[in-house]
């Protein structure tokens, strides 16, 4: 008797993360003889980097945010699964995930660990609740809901004759690349686009501090820089807090320490953070189940070849990792996924290592304002409107798809060039959901029912007799039309 032929096993992938080492590192397996699946959070990848356009009103989340379905949507050997990653099972070689308390689980035979990063609050996560951070397009919508909703509030307390200092103080915590760009926009917001837009208020009364605890702007661009975007800052009206480390922060402001012990409260509705980064948790459990280091960033020690000590088959890339003090950009994590998808390819083909992951520095830039921008290239240092064009024709190479870049070259016109902004839109939702659904146990998962509960409550709520309802007024409305009779009273039709 014959035996059917054993299908021959593929190589399978697992990828962790739909940012930038997730899509990239699966973008490179395309033409490699395995089946990537793709594990995220979110339906989108992300390009973080406009993150503040999008909580600014300039860009839209769709133009920041495409669905990855639709971007691997030609790669026939990568799937996409939403879920948030809960365990990783280094010896079954098993990855778990959870969407809305429903399980799944994917064997992998190689795995990228791509989940990013975090805001770090330097373990005062209350501070959360009233100071946003900026990683999300739930964090960028929400802080569009806020900074919008506080002029608003503000020219209803000016019409009643209330205080309106509070409102129009916007503080920025956190003086990187972020938080100099979050500054620079709330303060053209108040001095250009909302100039005309209000009756009871100036929005140019608005005041927008930017406060660090370090003794200068932007850091990692240096010393020369950092005065530069500090001078440009101030021009456009930001006042620029150094050295004053945020201590308290509460609904209606937050305080903050000098060195030499003196405190200053500052009463301000609109707070957002971008002080600080901690590492995807996952990074903490794979230290715990390998022995691999673990910094004070949460950020995992990795092998040269960015492969998890005693297992070969995992790679950790991009924000995550701790490696020769690679910085949290994104072509860490780009370059590292590229990396760790070839290691895999030339496993599979029996070719040699490629040797240790090696890092190309192509250059960082941080926007100030329209027209204004600081960029480091190598040794070059650019600033003004040369590092601004840079910065424009960077961005619009890495934002992803075509017709994202159309759209986002004509919001940008619409900006820069005019005084407008193409998506103000805020909602009350916006602004108050997370805190909401912070309030439930369970979260998101406490508002959707078991599977068994769904088919019980669809009886309670009597879904069988509303679908009658609904069937026959349809039939209603369509006789009403064919029979002319729309218009015409009762007791006038034939
Ligand atoms: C506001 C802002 C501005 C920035 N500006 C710049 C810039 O100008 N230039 C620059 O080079 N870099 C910039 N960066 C940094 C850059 O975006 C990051 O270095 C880069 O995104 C890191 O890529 P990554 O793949 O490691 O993580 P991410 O791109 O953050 O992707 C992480 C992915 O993992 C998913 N994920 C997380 N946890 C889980 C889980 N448990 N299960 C499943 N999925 C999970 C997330 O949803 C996400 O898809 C900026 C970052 C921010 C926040």
């Amino acid at each position: 008797m014959s035996t059917a032929p054993e299908t021959p096993h593929r190589h399978q992938v697992v990828v962790i993360g739909s940012g930038f080492g997730g899509l990239f590192g699966t973008k490179a397996l395309r033409r490699s003889d395995v089946d990537v699946t793709m594990v995220a959070r979110t339906t989108h990848h992300l390009f973080q980097p406009l993150l503040y356009q999008v909580a600014t009103g300039i860009l839209s989340a769709g133009e920041i945010a495409p669905p990855t379905r639709e971007i691997l949507a030609k790669q026939d050997n990568a799937r996409v699964l939403l879920g948030e990653v809960t365990d990783i099972d280094l010896e079954r070689r098993v990855v778990t995930s959870q969407v809305l308390g429903r399980e799944t689980t994917v064997p992998y035979d190689s795995l990228i660990v791509a989940a990013g990063a975090s805001q770090s609050y330097f373990g005062n996560d209350q501070f959360a609740e009233f100071a946003p951070g900026m990683k999300s397009i739930d964090d960028a919508l929400e802080l569009r809901g806020r900074i919008f909703g506080a002029f608003e509030m503000a020219e209803l307390a000016a019409t009643r004759g209330d205080e309106v200092e509070h409102l129009l103080t916007f503080v920025v915590v956190g003086a990187g690349p972020t938080g100099v760009e979050m500054a620079g926009q709330i303060a053209e917001l108040a001095h250009r686009t909302l100039k005309r837009d209000f009756r009871a208020i100036s929005s140019t009364q608005a005041r927008v501090i930017l406060v660090d605890a370090a003794p200068q702007v932007l850091p990692p661009f240096g010393a020369k820089l950092g005065e530069k975007s500090k001078q440009e800052l101030e021009k456009l009206g930001v006042e620029v807090w150094l050295g004053a480390m945020v201590t308290d922060v509460d609904e209606r402001g937050l305080e903050v320490k000098y060195k030499d012990g003196k405190t200053v409260r500052i009463e301000a509705v609109t707070k957002m953070w971008a002080a600080g980064v901690q590492a995807n948790p996952l990074g903490a459990m794979l230290a715990e189940k390998t022995g691999a280091p673990l910094d004070r960033a949460g950020r995992i020690g990795v092998n040269p070849d960015l492969t998890l000590p005693g297992h070969p088959e995992v790679f950790v890339v991009g924000d995550m990792i701790s490696l020769d003090n690679l910085p949290g950009v994104a072509q860490v994590a780009i370059q590292g996924a590229k990396y760790a998808a070839k290691e895999i390819d030339g496993r599979l083909k029996g070719k040699p290592s490629q040797g240790p992951f090696k890092y190309f520095d192509k250059g960082s830039m941080a926007i100030i304002s329209r027209f204004r921008a600081v960029a480091m290239v190598g040794k070059l240092r650019l600033t003004g409107v040369i590092a601004w064009l840079m910065w424009l024709a960077v961005h619009l190479v890495y934002i992803t798809g075509f017709k994202n870049r159309v759209s986002a070259l004509m919001k940008w016109a619409i900006s820069f060039l005019g005084r407008g902004r193409a998506s103000r839109t805020m909602t009350e939702q916006q602004i108050f959901a997370r805190a909401a659904l912070s309030r439930l146990k369970g979260g998101a998962a406490d508002l959707v029912s078991e599977p068994g509960a769904f088919e019980a409550a669809r009886d309670l709520v009597g879904v069988t007799r509303r679908r009658e309802e609904l069937e026959a007024q349809a039939a209603e409305e369509v006789r009403l039309t064919d029979a002319g009779e729309r218009g015409v009273k009762v007791d006038q039709r034939a």
